[in-house]
């Protein structure tokens, strides 16, 4: 294990044994969910989009159509996609359009960085203890106002508590780097609705603790390196890809 990761600690804390599966066994996913799929092709076309903001190259919103096209089909190529009862490939590939054209017309702030790399030491903010391990990730955007905007694509509005983990890793990794925090963090959720919708929720000043954050990390940390793995069964075995290895699991 050479660092940890907001994905990392979100996914330990959720089922310890899928961690296991697919961080330490490496094991193979017989499928990949069509929304993780969906996510992906957004956030490739917004990165790409962006990248040509920060050359100060205007792109027609037709080219963040075939960006996402491109990214659903490499994608489909490498993946078996399972769908949801109620999705059809042509359904999401329009939906995906119609989200993307929201975005494209919204107001844009100034752009400093998109998809922007992160590699930290975790450090006790109380008492400079060092974890010797960094803490790494991708920012997916930064506005020229110190704002972190993270992007994502749900059935549901996002409930901020779900996402704070995440959130508070980005702040605290912008600290790190910048030596100030975020001025505010937001995330852009793009709704998967009949009428799609894209609404910005921004998290509220004392939601974002950077040592309980550390002490999460080092929980997790202690966690994995004792190899204490054990299945959650919950709503969201149903996505699983390990569902067979977990029940041929036996303890070991
Ligand atoms: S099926 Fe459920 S309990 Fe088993 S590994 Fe997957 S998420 Fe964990």
């Amino acid at each position: 294990m050479d660092h940890l990761s907001a994905s990392q600690m979100n996914l330990y804390f959720q089922c310890s044994l899928k961690y296991k599966f697919q961080y330490i066994d490496k094991l193979p996913k017989p499928f990949k969910a069509s929304g993780l799929i969906f996510g992906s092709a957004i956030h490739s076309a917004i990165s790409w989009f962006h990248k040509n903001q920060l050359t100060g190259r205007n792109v027609p919103v037709e080219k963040l159509f075939s960006i996402f096209n491109a990214d659903w089909y490499g994608q489909k190529v490498e993946s078996v996609i399972r769908y949801k009862e109620t999705e059809t490939e042509t359904a999401l590939l329009l939906l995906g359009r119609e989200l993307l054209n929201l975005y494209y017309h919204q107001p844009k702030a100034l752009v400093k960085g998109t998809e922007v790399p992160f590699t930290v030491p975790l450090v006790n903010p109380r008492n400079g203890e060092n974890l010797r391990m960094n803490l790494e990730g991708f920012i997916d955007l930064l506005e020229e106002n110190d704002s972190i905007v993270e992007f994502k694509t749900s059935v549901k509005t996002i409930d901020l508590k779900d996402v704070n983990l995440q959130l508070t890793a980005y702040s605290y990794a912008y600290e790190m780097l910048y030596g100030k925090r975020p001025r505010n963090l937001r995330v852009v959720n793009f709704l998967k609705l009949k009428k799609p919708k894209m609404i910005s929720l921004e998290a509220k000043n004392g939601t974002i603790d950077h040592q309980r954050f550390f002490n999460l990390a080092e929980a997790a940390l202690k966690g994995i390196r004792s190899g204490v793995f054990f299945p959650r069964h919950s709503w969201w075995c149903d996505g699983c890809e390990f569902v067979e290895p977990c029940r041929a699991w036996d303890g070991k």
